[in-house]
């Protein structure tokens, strides 16, 4: 990758375009792309000292990628800044590199426009302390190598952010919600209004299978979900879910994708907990939510509001008004794979995920529904971990099966086998609607959740809500 200066390149065509892309916002008075991405977008930006409204401006190099910048807030997270301010204040040359750069970035940013108030102020924490990854990154990458240490060993640390193409495109960036009318970009950074994202700008991230063991620790469950949702544990996912996000299908070029790890979702206390495999490219994946926008969620969903576990029979994007009934959806595996088939890898460093999730709601859930012979191996070995007593050796998945699973000081929970509603089973006829349907009304009944009056025949009439277990 380049590392060479590029200061004094004002922006041209569409980098005010993509950098308004990058950042959600128009960005203020941009002096020159500072650095520019092996992919073409600019990637920092250098920012007049002195604003429109003549606010003073400390922040000289902005980093804009959102990809660049999501694995720099990871790199905060794990604790790295503290351990640099420690080292600066052992190690001499260390410590001497850093306030030349400090001094280097205010000779730079006098040049474009001398602003009392900032006199002798950088930013990033220099010359003596590291507050702001991001600062030190961004000079790094607009002054070149050699001017600050630390940004360039931050630098060695990172992953090529551009090796999974362009993190947005020139024309038309960002795409209205299709339902909210709001743009985005794809994928879509957290924190910036996306109907139920769990995230902020500063959730953590996790980058690696222990850390995403740490995350999963967590004591809440929009904690964990927030997590989960930015997880970067799998670089072929990632590249996969982020490549497809930015593509995109045809039919829905005109769409954001939301390109992130897919929650689980519904009820917090849930009586039946749904699970499914992994999230499709263009469902999930698009429209942020597990099992919607393709045609196994429209399946899913259908069925769930006939028998009275979804207020609604379609979910067609997060923010649409569906609502899940004493039910919760997850996935063995969050981001969309390549092929719908993760590796036993990349099972493996999701599962906590899963497994945390299950533990968090474990105390209200009274029937399991596992979509497939996948959901129903992993659920079965989470469920084991958590210390449920499931019979050895593990029962084999079919449609229709129940197996009792013992729970500690409690009556064991029913775990039920169907047939997943992936178009090959719907089309085929393998599995058929009044299939699921019978499915879904044991789960219910098992569950005991609401009155059910029904059977697969008077499956349209199922009541359209319940009341609580
Ligand atoms: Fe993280 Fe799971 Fe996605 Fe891997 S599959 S990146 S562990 S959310």
């Amino acid at each position: 990758m380049s590392r060479q200066v590029a200061t004094d390149f004002p922006p041209q065509g569409d980098d005010i375009a993509v950098v308004a892309a990058q950042l959600g916002r128009r960005p203020r008075k941009v002096h020159a792309v500072a650095h520019r991405c092996p992919c073409g977008n600019p990637d920092v930006i250098e920012t007049e000292p002195r604003l429109a409204d003549g606010t003073p401006f400390p922040t000289l190099f902005y980093l804009t990628c959102p990809r660049l910048t999501h694995a720099v807030s990871g790199l905060e997270a794990s604790g790295l800044m503290r351990e640099m301010t420690d080292r600066l204040a052992e190690d001499v040359a260390l410590a001497r590199g850093y306030r030349r750069a400090h001094e280097r970035y205010l000779e730079r940013r006098e040049a474009l426009g001398a602003v009392p108030e900032l006199a002798g102020i950088s930013a990033g924490g220099m010359p003596s302390r590291v507050k702001c990854l991001h600062v030190l990154v961004a000079q790094a990458l607009a002054a070149g190598e050699g001017v600050n240490p630390l940004g360039d060993e931050t630098l060695t640390r990172l992953a090529p952010w551009w090796e999974q193409g362009r993190c947005v495109v020139a024309e038309g960036a960002s795409r209205p919600h299709p339902l909210t009318g709001e743009p985005f970009v794809s994928p879509v950074p957290p924190g910036q209004g996306w109907p139920g994202d769990p995230a902020t700008r500063a959730t953590p991230v996790a980058v690696d299978a222990p850390s995403v063991r740490s995350a999963a620790e967590t004591a809440s469950l929009p904690e964990l979900t927030a997590s989960m949702s930015v997880c970067r544990a799998c670089p072929r996912l990632v590249n996969w879910r982020e490549t497809v996000a930015i593509e995109k299908r045809r039919s829905y070029e005109h769409e954001p994708y939301w390109g992130r790890p897919i929650a689980g979702w519904g009820d917090t206390r849930p009586a039946v907990v749904i699970v499914g495999l992994a999230p499709a490219a263009h469902g999930g994946n698009r429209t942020g939510r597990i099992f919607t926008g393709d045609r196994s969620g429209d399946w899913l969903f259908a069925s769930l509001h006939r028998v009275g576990l979804a207020t609604l029979p379609t979910s067609v994007h997060a923010g649409d008004g569906q609502r899940l009934l004493h039910t919760r959806m997850v996935a063995a595996v969050r981001c969309a794979p390549p092929g719908n088939k993760p590796t036993v890898a990349e099972r493996d460093t999701c599962t906590p995920w899963l497994q945390a999730e299950i533990g968090l709601v474990l105390g209200s859930v009274r029937c399991f529904v596992a979509l497939g012979s996948y959901a129903w191996d992993v659920l079965l070995r989470v469920l084991r971990v958590l210390g449920a007593d499931v019979p050895t050796p593990r029962p084999r998945f079919g449609h229709g099966v129940s197996v009792p699973v013992a729970m500690p000081g409690r009556p064991p929970v029913p775990v039920l086998g169907s047939y997943h509603p992936s178009q090959q089973n719907t089309f085929t006829g393998k599995l058929t609607e009044a299939m699921l349907d019978d499915m879904l009304l044991r789960a219910r009944r098992l569950a005991a959740v609401g009155t059910v009056t029904s059977h697969s025949a008077d499956r349209a009439t199922a009541p359209p809500d319940s009341t609580p277990p």
